[in-house]
């Protein structure tokens, strides 16, 4: 029987751990664990039958993990943890051969940089212990990347551009909150913009591209070009690309409130002093503002993401859309969490659950394109993610 150690408590874990629990035969045992063993053993109490252990641990510290990870005796770790642990965690699976996965891209507290450079340097340290890291198995980055691939594979010789579109539409009803962890969340949307085309990264200022698109079963949202990590690694792997874009659904009420923090400095990662304190700005900001796992019960609405891909096939011009709409009550009433974490944790179960069954199996580290999307995508249909193709 498997052992399988999810790393980190919040919003995407709690779906993460409902989703293995009910492919308990694949998963096994769950070790759920996490800065704050309370955390874990909310989520635990919410599956009384499941067979689950819950551990306190830091993951900043690799040693910390890799005693755990053998405690335990794992076969694979799901990091939903921040993206600040990205690397301890990968360095722990090195020192003790087992299998790894995230869905969110590296990040130095101090410096937000968005890439994926210290995680693929791992690679040759990942093939030598014989293990498989993969990388970004969330919605975006994850299943947009498989969506990328499943079109290349089924619909066109040459795909020209990819246009990734995230919506969510959905209403909390507070003025302002944000549906990931805060910290990681503001820090991209408040980022200079980036797009790729004809082979360079051009830079827009935040939010400077606008387009507005019609979203199916939700309709037609202001759209803003962001960079978002898994362009990075599709650029490298869709061949004859030219352009990949990615835009990002805001309420007037988001953009409003994030315009005057940003002009007050509280979306800063630089520590400032406080009463002979050093306190980092978005650090605060993000004990005022509502917790992620709050939002659930009082969300409704859906989310729709999805790719435009636009390219050839036998010589004729071929226009696809694929997409997935997940709605906010549904999401809550499944697993307690609202879509986002809905849509972020089913992938990561998925990818988990092909890399344990051997389907999706390669020494090294990975993304998720660089795999055989047929699998996934039936999975996603069979896990809670159906998803649709338009020709347009
Ligand atoms: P949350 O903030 O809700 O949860 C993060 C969890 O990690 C918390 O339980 C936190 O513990 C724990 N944690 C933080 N630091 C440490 C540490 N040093 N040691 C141990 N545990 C730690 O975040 P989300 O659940 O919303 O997001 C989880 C991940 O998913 C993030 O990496 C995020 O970027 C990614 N994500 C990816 C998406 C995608 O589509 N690819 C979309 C949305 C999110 P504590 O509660 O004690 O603070």
């Amino acid at each position: 029987m498997n052992t399988t150690l999810i790393i980190g408590a919040g919003g995407v874990s709690r779906v993460v751990v409902h989703k293995c629990v009910q492919n308990a035969d694949v998963f096994g045992k769950i070790v759920l664990a996490s800065r704050t063993k309370s955390k874990c053993d909310d989520i635990k109490s919410e599956l009384p039958d499941a067979d689950i252990e819950t551990y306190a641990l830091d993951a900043d510290n690799t040693q910390e993990i890799t005693d755990l990870i053998n405690k335990v005796k794992a076969d694979i770790v799901i990091n939903v943890a921040l993206p600040y642990q990205d690397l301890t965690i990968m360095d722990a699976c090195i020192a003790t051969k087992t299998d790894y996965l995230d869905t969110a891209n590296y990040e130095h507290p101090d410096e937000a940089k968005f890439e994926y450079k210290l995680q693929w340097a791992k690679d040759e340290a990942f093939k030598k212990a014989g293990i498989m890291g993969l990388l970004g198995s969330g919605f975006d980055p994850g299943v947009t990347n498989v969506f990328c691939a499943y079109a290349q594979k089924h619909y066109f010789d040459e795909i020209h551009t990819i246009d990734i579109l995230d919506c969510n539409a959905g209403d909390h009803g507070y003025p302002f909150a944000t549906n990931f962890n805060p910290e990681i969340n503001l820090r991209e949307v408040s980022a200079n913009g980036r797009y790729w085309e004809n082979g360079k990264w051009i830079e827009t200022k935040p939010m400077e591209i606008k387009m507005v698109w019609d979203y199916p079963e939700v309709g037609p949202k202001d759209s803003y070009l962001l960079y978002h990590e898994e362009m990075e690694s599709l650029v490298k792997h869709i061949k004859g690309l030219k352009r990949i874009r990615f835009f990002m659904t805001f309420g007037a009420s988001y953009l409003t409130h994030m315009k005057c923090l940003q002009n007050i400095g509280m979306l800063g990662i630089e520590p400032v002093e406080y009463k002979g304190q050093k306190i980092i700005p978005i650090e605060f900001l993000k004990t005022l503002l509502p917790d992620p796992a709050s939002l659930g019960s009082r969300t409704k609405g859906k989310t729709n993401i999805g790719i435009v891909a636009e390219g050839i096939r036998d010589g004729k011009k071929k226009k696809i859309y694929i997409y997935q709409v997940s709605d906010h009550e549904a999401c809550y009433k499944e697993v307690n969490s609202q879509a986002v974490s809905y849509t972020t944790g089913v992938p990561a179960m998925v990818g988990a659950k092909l890399m344990l069954e051997k389907v999706w199996y390669k020494e090294g580290v990975h993304n998720m394109e660089e795999f055989d999307p047929d699998p996934f995508m039936e999975e996603l249909n069979k896990q809670g993610l159906p998803w649709k193709i338009q020709e347009l």
